[in-house]
């Protein structure tokens, strides 16, 4: 199975851009943070275990994320632009060993540009609806557009968990740059551009496969 993966900070729109790419090659989308989330609102056992971590905002044990990357797969699937996985190289091992990977795009983004852009996301406490109050206000103030619902910051975009996270995810990067840039796999992308310019750079390197 051929995958795509996106890796950034917080902020660095790689959702926005692994959910444009996967519409564009009609591949599965995943992004292992909103799998998660879906979880934690469900209230299984599995979003049990991870709420704790999650709110933490701390990072899912390996085996957690594998078992739920396997979970999720669509056997209808022409191909995955994974969002949010691997995080570290004990994931990055196991993807490489279960997909063919064509390209790895790093969004790269200055940390106070991050830090600004997600402090203005909002989520409904009801039905899990995303906002962002510069480029996606809802049309009523705190108020879901969808259902009516109280939008609320969510525990992960808290300063706290913003530069813990931020933290974890430098320790980490450094790692699997290398490990994908010694597989010629890499392609590091300037993520403060708007989403169309990320876009066509992204369409870019990928060259042929979108023509
Ligand atoms: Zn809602």
């Amino acid at each position: 199975m051929q995958c795509f993966v996106f890796f950034g900070i917080q902020g660095s729109g790689k959702g926005t851009q692994a959910e444009l790419l996967s519409e564009n090659l009609n591949y599965q989308h995943i992004n292992i943070g909103d799998l998660f989330r879906e979880q934690v609102l469900r209230q299984t056992d599995l979003g049990l275990q991870v709420q704790d971590i999650i709110s933490r905002g701390e990072l899912v044990p390996d085996s957690l994320v594998f078992e739920i990357v396997d979970s999720s797969l669509l056997p209808e699937r022409q191909g995955i632009v994974f969002d949010g996985f691997p995080r570290t190289l004990v994931q990055a091992e196991y993807l490489v060993e279960h997909f063919q990977v064509r390209q790895v795009f790093f969004l790269e983004l200055a940390e106070a540009v991050a830090i600004r852009r997600i402090s203005s996301r909002r989520i409904c406490n009801s039905c899990g609806e995303n906002y962002n109050l510069e480029s996606d206000p809802p049309r009523q103030d705190d108020v879901c557009d969808k259902c009516g619902g109280e939008l609320v910051i969510r525990n992960d975009d808290k300063p706290e968990a913003i530069s813990r996270r931020l933290t974890e995810f430098y320790e980490q990067t450094l790692a699997l740059k290398e490990f994908f840039a010694s597989r010629d796999l890499l392609s590091e992308i300037d993520a403060s551009q708007d989403v169309e310019e990320v876009a066509a750079a992204i369409r870019k390197a990928i060259g042929s496969l979108l023509n």
